[in-house]
This record gives C-alpha cells, structure tokens and sequence, in this order.
C-alpha cells in the first residue's frame, strides 16, 4: 500500500500553489484528485501588486497604473504606478504551477470521501478507488447558500476591427441603471483592438447567460463597437459571504482556497489571497491562518450587510473611489490599508443604513 506525502483534492488555483510553494523543491510524493478538465480553464486572475505577489512578476501578463470606476454621471480615474493592476491567467499559474521537482501523481476523478486511519488517511474516489496520504490540502467547493449574496458574472474576450481600446487604462467598475440589481461592465484592455468585457452582478439569484450578453451587447453599442470577433468567454460565481469551511482539528488536514477562507467576500478578489494563504501555511505549523485581518473582515461583514438589505445601485463604490486616492483604493481591495484609509472608507459610506448594518 502506498502512503503519498500529501493529497491534494482539486487542482484549481490554491491546489496548484500547493503543489508549487509548498512541495516544489522535495522529492516527496503527492497525489492530486481534479474531476473536470483543467486544460480547457483559461480565466484571467486579477490582483493589485502586493509584496508576497512580487515573486511572481515574471507570470504576469499585463498591468496597469490606471483604473477607472464611473457610472452615468461620474467618471473617476486612479493611478498607482507602484501597485497596478496585475492579471495572471489560469494557464500560465497552472504551467508554473505543475513545473516542479517533487513527484506529482494526477488522478482525473472526485473525491467522495476521506477519513483518518491511523496516521494517514484513506480518501475514496467516486470510481471507489481508494489512496492514501499522510496530509490532506482539500479546496472543494463549499455549499451554495440561497440567501446569501454571489458576485455572478460572465465575460467574452473579443477582438475588434479597430483600435478601439484605450490599453494603459481599464474599466474596473461601470455602473448601469438597473432595477433593484447591482451591475457593472468590467472591462480588460489587453491592447487597442483586444480586451476581455464582463458583466458582474451582486445578487442571490444567479442569471441567465442571456442577460449579461445583453447587458454586454448595450454596454459594446454604447462604445461604438459593433465589429469584433468573440474569441472565448468565462463565467464564475464567488461567494459574497464568509464561506470558509471550519479549521479542521486534525492537524493534518487544510481547507485551501476559497474553501479555507482567501476570499475577501465584499469584492470577490481571491487569487493573491489564496497564495498569501499557502506562503503563510508553508511557514506555520499550524493548519489555519488568518489571511484577512480582524479589522478588515469586520468591515467586509458591515458591508456585505449593508448590501443585503439595500439597494445599492453603485453609488456608495463611486463616493468611496472619489474620496480615496488610487493607493488607498487599492490598498483597500488587497486588506492593507491603514488605519487613516479605512477611516476614509467608513466616512464615504451611508451613515444610517450602515449603523444599521452593524447590528444585523
Ligand atoms: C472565471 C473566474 C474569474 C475570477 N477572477 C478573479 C480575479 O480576477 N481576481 C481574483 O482575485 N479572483 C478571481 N476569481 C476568484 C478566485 O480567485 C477563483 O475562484 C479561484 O479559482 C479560487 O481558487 P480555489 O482553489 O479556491 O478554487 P478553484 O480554483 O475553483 O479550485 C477548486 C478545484 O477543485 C475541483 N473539485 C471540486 N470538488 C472536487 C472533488 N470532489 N474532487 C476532485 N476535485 C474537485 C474543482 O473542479 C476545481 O478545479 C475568479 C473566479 C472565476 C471562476
């Protein structure tokens, strides 16, 4: 019977940042489970350049100082040219990812099941195979919540007959009218004639894929786009709640990801947290760590509440992004800003429904 130094169960991002940052330069054995094809994931991670992200500068694809958030009536722009915004795609995390000395064993299937026997663990695919290994990194999915709020989007990369794009400058957040939902058009410049257009929506119900395309089609109208060729497209559905399974007590399991907590649930950013996450689970003994701060989380719980019980249409994000500059913005969207900032933060938001908010 073989005992693997570790499983790992979902080869998703923090699946791969295990396999990379933790047992990159061993020759230990691990086994990772995937059950759906991670060949044909390509989505694009995006992150404002962190110190822990500095390592993996040579894997980003584009950056930019500038960002803009507006909607009909307000147009406001940032610059942070020692923090822009970073995008690494799945792709070229993953090829990294998997490039590493220790002995990496791929199995195409799901886990159903794991339990502890002895000092290792059996875990149980559904094709009933059973393996075996003495740590378990476990990213699965965590359970849909009907009354929560999902950030819910969909997004096509296309390309353009003309020079359209400004490509030093992307949309982060541009607000539409709409009845009773929050929506934004995110758009990602990759050069004058290519870019990435999503639509994102904050709501508990997810939509058809009919309806961002729409909202897409008007948003492309509105610009003047009418030619362009759609070349891929990608969707996805963040939890906007602490979804964070529990630290399990045995030691040697670790909830990963999004599972083990890397979301911040007020804006959906994921990707640098998880890989802070696994940095700080390298150099711990412990098998949970705190990736967002005390603070900052209590700040995302009153926020998520206050989205929850009103109808925001946007412009509570542009009162924020006018009384912060580019740098305090940003260091908000990674959890780093500083007592002053968050100061900023709460003062730009609306005081009675945000009391309120507080108690829910
Ligand atoms: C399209 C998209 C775009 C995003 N863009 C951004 C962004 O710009 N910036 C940002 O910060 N965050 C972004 N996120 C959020 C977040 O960074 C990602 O969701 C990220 O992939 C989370 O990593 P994870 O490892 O927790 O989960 P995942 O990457 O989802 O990995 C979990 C893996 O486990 C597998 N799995 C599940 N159950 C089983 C099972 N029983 N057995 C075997 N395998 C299983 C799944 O198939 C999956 O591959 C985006 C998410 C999506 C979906």
């Amino acid at each position: 019977m073989k005992i693997y130094k570790a499983a790992i169960i979902g080869l998703g991002a923090s699946g791969l940042a295990v396999n990379k940052l933790i047992y990159n330069n061993s020759d230990d054995e691990v086994i990772a489970f995937e059950n759906t094809n991670i060949e044909s994931r390509n989505n694009f991670f995006g992150f404002w350049l962190t110190d822990w992200m500095k390592p993996y500068k040579k894997l980003i694809e584009k950056q930019w100082d500038k960002w803009e958030i507006s909607n009909t009536d307000n147009n406001i722009y940032h610059t942070d040219s020692d923090h822009p915004y970073c995008i690494i795609s799945f792709k070229n995390w993953k090829n990294f990812c998997l490039n590493t000395n220790n002995k990496l064993e791929i199995k195409d299937s799901k886990v159903i099941n794991y339990q502890r026997i002895k000092n290792y663990y059996k875990i149980i695919t559904e094709n009933k195979n059973e393996y075996f290994a003495k740590k378990i990194y476990d990213s699965r999915f965590v359970k849909e919540k009907k009354q929560e709020l999902k950030q819910h989007f969909f997004g096509i990369n296309i390309t353009t007959k003309d020079n359209i794009f400004d490509k030093n400058k992307i949309t982060l957040m541009k607000f539409t009218k709409e009845k009773q939902l929050l929506h934004f058009i995110y758009v990602l410049p990759f050069s004058h004639n290519k870019a990435l257009i999503e639509s994102t929506v904050f709501s508990k119900k997810i939509l058809d894929e009919k309806w961002y395309r729409q909202k897409i089609k008007n948003y492309l109208n509105e610009n003047n786009i009418n030619e362009f060729n759609e070349d891929s497209s990608e969707k996805g559905i963040i939890p906007m709640f602490f979804s964070e399974e529990k630290p399990s007590k045995d030691q040697n399991i670790f909830n990963i990801g999004i599972r083990g907590g890397a979301c911040k649930p007020s804006t959906g950013y994921a990707f640098s947290f998880l890989i802070k996450q696994i940095q700080l689970l390298k150099s711990t003994k412990k098998n949970y760590v705190n990736v967002h701060k005390y603070l900052e989380k209590k700040m995302d719980k009153i926020f998520i509440n206050y989205l929850k019980h009103n109808n925001e249409d946007g412009n509570s994000f542009i009162k924020l992004a006018k009384n912060l500059n580019g740098n305090e913005f940003q260091s908000f969207m990674m959890g780093q800003s500083s007592f002053l900032t968050k100061i900023k933060i709460i003062k730009s938001m609306p005081i009675i429904p945000f009391v309120k908010a507080m108690f829910k």
